[in-house]
């Protein structure tokens, strides 16, 4: 069997386009503020595309770099500034944040209905009782992905590799408000091959380079691969991009399956831009249009 390879790049630029096209109807330029303190390499090109995509999808976009010594009283009150801020409906602070700053602090100084990469505790209390919440982008985007594999996820047995905040749980939860039967495996799980193996939808999110084989997946399975991971290429000196899953084995036996790149990641930010519309949209007393 040759899997179904999951155009991610192509479901993120629908949704961009759909972004685009919801916020002309509004009324307003909904607007997102990216705050990036420190100089970390990966951290600037992240900002660099958010912000690029933001503007291509006609949305107002606010940068703030700041040094790497900026003290946290500083980082809060801007913050505070761009809560009370009317054109700024979402506002990131990208992690991670220099050692002297506490992430925890500056998540819960935000706004939660500005949250957009809904970190803040108020967000990820509603998603966990399944009330309407501005859901973190990449499990977000984990989701819109699955979704087009499956019209429903009702009854699918899914298994969640990795329970981090900011990925594996989050899904989990989304997973359950889908009616899928979850099961959360994580570094001290038993017979992590056997309970992958069970999995209609298999997400993994373990930061492992190709930990998931070939036998871990059920055939025809649907595999949503979250891991990013920097390895040695065949030219030497060079590095290439891997997930977690090994997918050229995997993809043989697999239903449907992301790639890396090409998966999830491009999902993240456009997730990110319709969080944003979300925000507008409550600033504007509208209903905000599911994706
Ligand atoms: P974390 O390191 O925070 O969490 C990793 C999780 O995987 C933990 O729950 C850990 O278990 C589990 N784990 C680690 N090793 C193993 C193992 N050998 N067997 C079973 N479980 C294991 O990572 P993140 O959730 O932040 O990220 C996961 C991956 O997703 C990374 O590659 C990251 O780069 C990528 N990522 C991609 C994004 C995108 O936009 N595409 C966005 C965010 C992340 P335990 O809790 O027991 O320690």
């Amino acid at each position: 069997m040759s899997a179904e390879i999951i155009d991610g790049k192509a479901l993120a630029e629908t949704i961009r386009a759909r972004v685009a096209d919801e916020a002309k109807k509004l009324g307003l330029k909904p607007g997102l503020a990216a705050v990036l303190v420190g100089d970390n390499p990966a951290s600037q090109v992240y900002v660099r595309n958010k912000v690029k995509q933001t503007e291509e999808a006609g949305l107002l976009s606010f940068e703030h770099r700041l040094p790497d010594a900026t003290p946290e009283a500083d980082l809060l009150k801007l913050v505070e500034k761009l809560n009370a801020d009317p054109s700024v409906h979402g506002i990131l602070v990208q992690l991670p944040l220099p050692d002297h700053i506490d992430p925890d602090l500056v998540i819960r100084a935000i706004d939660p209905m500005k949250d957009v990469d809904g970190f803040h505790p108020l967000n990820v209390g509603r998603l966990g009782i399944g009330q309407d919440s501005l859901v973190p982008c990449t499990p977000q985007g984990c989701i819109l992905l699955a979704k087009t594999v499956h019209t429903s996820l009702e009854g699918l047995d899914a298994v969640v590799l990795g329970r981090s905040n900011i990925v594996g749980k989050p899904v989990a939860q989304l997973l359950i408000q889908e009616s899928a039967t979850v099961t959360v495996a994580h570094s001290k799980t038993r017979d992590l091959d056997e309970v992958c193996a069970r999995a209609d939808l298999l997400v993994a999110a373990v930061g492992r380079a190709e930990l998931v084989k070939r036998h871990w997946i059920k055939p025809g399975a649907t595999v949503i691969d979250v891991g990013i991971n920097r390895v040695a290429g065949s030219v030497p000196g060079k590095t290439k991009l891997v997930g977690d899953v090994a997918f050229a084995d995997c993809s043989e036996v697999a239903g449907a399956i992301t790639p890396v790149p090409g998966g999830v990641g491009p999902m993240t930010i456009a997730c990110l831009l319709a969080n944003t519309l979300k925000a507008a949209c409550w600033a504007a007393g509208k209903p905000a249009p599911r994706f």
